[in-house]
């Protein structure tokens, strides 16, 4: 909705309310009950919380008891359990389903696949986010299936598929030679994953038409090919060039959107906080002063954990090592991100793997490698919405939040696969899934 007619309607809504306080009651109100409340940003629960929400908001947040329940309100008792904000993913792939490589793996997709098929099985992913609790997801790229993933935010804003809040990274950028498909026979043209840019100007213009068409995020690979070096080391193909990420960067910002940098390590990992990146997607390998780089320019790390561990290739193979190699490696860069204060925002490569596995299994890694539990759970609530810019209305359960609350059976503190089986879903105040 063009901007001014929304102010206009706000300006007639904010009238009609003065000149009738009656009004008021068509909001519909309903109180939500539990055990516990993990608001998002305190240290601690809460315990016997109630919460007001009016419409699609957060109103208040009180102990049971202390506040007579509001006339006319629905209550909803969750009993025993534990409530929590809406969970957000911050690198998700609805237009990926973990492809197996007997199935043709990632390239059949683009090959064979008709858009949509493509889009019914994303359609089918973003409902798969919201049942596992997460209400807002920032989708880093569709994979070749270009704008898609602003058509399918539409359709879930406007009521029409279930489905979480969505920031769409649309098509993502790399260069000549740094995105599949690849190894085919030179004469023969094959899409690309994502949109390749050779030159500042190029680069440019790729995020110009993004941004135009619906990006709410550009997605940038830093990082292609890697590998397993004599020495032993992990070796990444660096892809754009400093100059070329300069020039994405500095237009996106512009537009007051932000930059995601897929970046696994070494001269790639460099250029991409040398561009000024806003978040480094992995970051398998980050050496001490990229870390302390990091925290001064406030870059984001988003580790995407879980995804490492599955399907490794045969251990005596070249892809086997690199596949080892990557998990040996990146435990030990987030948890001297950790201790170094380096922002970290939840986020799974979901899509990646299967939609049907647990979206929530990367809590239990994050704290293996040394969150709290606490720690890992605001990763994915006031953590995730201050890198989506959106700390004030999603990522907490406060006043004037969106009501987007979830609810577990059993405490996620003692055991963060809790979180793996959310019984309540609401988002925007509307209860998706119920116990
Ligand atoms: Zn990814």
């Amino acid at each position: 909705m063009p901007r001014r007619v929304h102010q206009t309607l706000l300006a007639i809504a904010a009238a009609s309310c003065l000149a009738a306080p009656a009004a008021a009651a068509d909001v519909p109100v309903t109180v939500i009950r539990a055990h516990a409340l993990i608001d998002g940003t305190s240290a601690q629960p809460r315990a016997n919380p109630e919460i007001v929400i009016r419409g699609n908001r957060i109103s208040e947040v009180y102990t049971a008891g202390t506040h007579p329940t509001p006339p006319g309100a629905q209550v909803i008792d969750l009993g025993g359990a534990t409530i929590l904000p809406g969970l957000i993913d911050c690198h998700t792939h609805i237009f990926l389903q973990g492809e197996a490589p007997a199935a043709g793996g990632y390239d059949v997709q683009l090959l064979k696949f008709p858009a949509s098929y493509r889009v019914a099985r994303a359609v089918v992913a973003a409902r798969r986010a919201l049942e596992q609790g997460f209400t807002t997801i920032r989708d880093v790229e569709t994979e070749g299936a270009g704008y898609g993933d602003v058509g399918i935010k539409q359709a879930i804003n406007e009521g029409y598929i279930p489905g979480p809040r969505m920031f769409v990274a649309t098509r993502a950028i790399s260069t000549t030679g740094g995105y599949n498909l690849e190894g085919y026979a030179p004469e023969i043209t094959v899409p690309k994953g994502a949109q390749l840019i050779d030159g500042p100007v190029e680069a440019r213009k790729a995020a110009r038409e993004q941004l135009d068409h619906g990006a709410d995020w550009i997605k940038v690979y830093m990082t292609h090919r890697s590998w397993v070096d004599e020495q032993g080391a992990l070796v990444s193909q660096p892809t754009l060039t400093v100059e070329e990420l300069r020039a994405i960067v500095d237009e996106a910002h512009g537009w007051r959107r932000k930059v995601a940098c897929h970046a696994y390590n070494g001269i790639g990992l460099q250029r991409a906080l040398d561009g000024g990146c806003d978040s480094i997607e992995h970051g398998l390998e980050i050496t001490d002063a990229q870390i302390a780089q990091m925290v001064k320019q406030g870059t984001w790390l988003v580790p995407t954990l879980a995804v490492y561990y599955y399907d490794p290739d045969p251990p005596d193979t070249p892809s086997g090592k690199r596949d080892r190699k990557r998990v040996a490696v990146h435990g030990v860069s987030f948890q001297k991100a950790l201790r170094a204060g380096v922002k970290i925002a939840f986020g799974t490569d979901v899509g990646g793997f299967v939609w049907s596995d647990p979206i929530a299994q990367e809590f239990g890694r994050e704290v293996e490698f040394g969150m709290t539990p606490m720690q890992a759970i605001q990763s994915a609530t006031s953590r995730g919405a201050e890198l989506l810019g959106m700390s004030a209305e999603i990522g907490r359960i406060a006043p004037g939040a969106y009501a987007d609350v979830i609810a577990v059976e059993s405490d996620p503190l003692r055991d963060v696969a809790a979180l793996q089986h959310v019984s309540f879903v609401m988002k925007d105040g509307a209860v998706f899934k119920a116990p």
